[in-house]
Formats: C-alpha cells, sequence, structure tokens
C-alpha cells in the first residue's frame, strides 16, 4: 500500500477489507482505494441515498458504497456469471445483503422497468467502450442534481498517451477519449475530470 492508501485504509471494516484483499490476491480490477475515497466523501456529502452501478465484480465498491450510513439501496449489474457468483456469496454472508440488490445481466439487454425510476447516483465501471451506450440508457434514471461517476476514464494513462498500444488497445482508448471529450459539451449537465484512482468523470445533471 502507498501512503495514501494506507490512510485511507480506516475507511475498510473486517468485511470490506477481506473483499479488498480477496480482488487484489484474485486480480479483479476492483477500483482503487483512493478512488473509493472520492466515491465516499460525494456520497456522504450528496447524502446520497439510492444508487446504480453497472459493473458489480465481487462486489466490492457496492459494498464501501453500502457502508456509508445515508445509503439505503444499492441497484448493482454484473454480466459475468462467475464473477457475479462470487459477488452474490458476499452480498448473502455480508453486512449489508438487505441494501445491495444484484442483477446478473448484460447492462445494455436489462430492462430499465426492473430498476428505480430514480437514482441519486449512477456508476459506470463496466465495458468502457460501452460508456455512452450506458449513458444513453442509465441518464434518464438520475434524478435532477443527480450525479454519474464514471471510472477509468484514463485508462492507466492509455488514453493520455496512446504510443506503442495495439490496435485493439488503441481503438479501445478512443472510444473511452470519444466519450470523456462528449461529457463537455453535454446540455443541462456540468461536468469535473478527476485524477483519482484511474481517473473518474463526475457529471451532475442540472434542473
Ligand atoms: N465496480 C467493481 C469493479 C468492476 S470491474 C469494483 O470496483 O469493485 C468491471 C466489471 O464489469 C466486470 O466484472 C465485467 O464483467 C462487468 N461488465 C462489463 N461489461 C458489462 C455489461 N455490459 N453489463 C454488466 N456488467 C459488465
Ligand atoms: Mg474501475
Amino acid at each position: 500500500m502507498n501512503y495514501i492508501d494506507k490512510l485511507n485504509d480506516h475507511l475498510h471494516n473486517d468485511y470490506t477489507k477481506k473483499l479488498y484483499t480477496y480482488g487484489i490476491e484474485n486480480k479483479y480490477p476492483i477500483m482503487e482505494l483512493n478512488g473509493i475515497a472520492n466515491l465516499m466523501f460525494i456520497i456522504k456529502q450528496n447524502n446520497i441515498k439510492r444508487i446504480l452501478e453497472i459493473g458489480t465484480a465481487i462486489s466490492y465498491s457496492a459494498h464501501m458504497m453500502a457502508s456509508v450510513d445515508c445509503v439505503e439501496h444499492i441497484d448493482t449489474i454484473e454480466r459475468d456469471t462467475d464473477t457475479a457468483n462470487i459477488a452474490k456469496e458476499f452480498i448473502n454472508n455480508g453486512p449489508s445483503k438487505d441494501k445491495i440488490h444484484l442483477f446478473v445481466d448484460d447492462a445494455l439487454k436489462i430492462s430499465n422497468d426492473l430498476l428505480l425510476k430514480e437514482y441519486d447516483m449512477i456508476l459506470f465501471d463496466a465495458a468502457k467502450v460501452q460508456n455512452n451506450n450506458f449513458f444513453d440508457k442509465y441518464a434518464p434514471l438520475l434524478k435532477v442534481g443527480g450525479i454519474i461517476v464514471t471510472d477509468n476514464i484514463l485508462f492507466h494513462g492509455c488514453v493520455e498517451n496512446q504510443e506503442g498500444l495495439t490496435k485493439n488497445v488503441r481503438n479501445m482508448v478512443k472510444k473511452i477519449d470519444q466519450y470523456n471529450q462528449s461529457l463537455i459539451d453535454l446540455e443541462n449537465y456540468d461536468s469535473y475530470f478527476l485524477p483519482v484512482g484511474d481517473g473518474q468523470a463526475i457529471i451532475v445533471k442540472r434542473g
């Protein structure tokens, strides 16, 4: 752990620390701890109650968000069944099973009728090339004043420096860059780009 992670380590309880360790040891792409700190800060300061997460993985980030007092309800979507089974175990055996609702489905295919009509916050942390499609499908489920957080907008520095990347990765980071740029000119939203974790875009729906 680096210095900042050591300082933020107090954000873990025994259960989320177990998830964190499991995620790192088994190489799941869980959110970096300082990105989690930013999320928890946003949640607390905005008294966020209802959250939609795209990309559960093992449910580390869902449990970290659920550990903030004000949070009442988290819907989280994971399409990979093996990963979702691990998340299911962690959710059912954990302290937040009444708050966290897992949907095992492709977030681009699931019916929005299964979800709430108005979330306070939506987190995009799934297939990065789909961010624009996630935005089109899910922004209507965000309340006015609500916040969309998009994770991994830097993609490990590859978006900023595309030299030496394979064609596949270059195509992916081009899409990520297009999405990031598209947020600047959105009508009715204010966007803020932060270098926390692997980079996060904070998008606020105006009234
Ligand atoms: N939020 C998690 C990490 C998510 S990793 C955490 O920080 O703990 C990204 C996950 O998104 C992967 O498990 C992947 O299977 C899932 N994913 C990718 N595309 C998806 C899609 N279209 N629908 C649902 N899940 C998706
Ligand atoms: Mg991420």
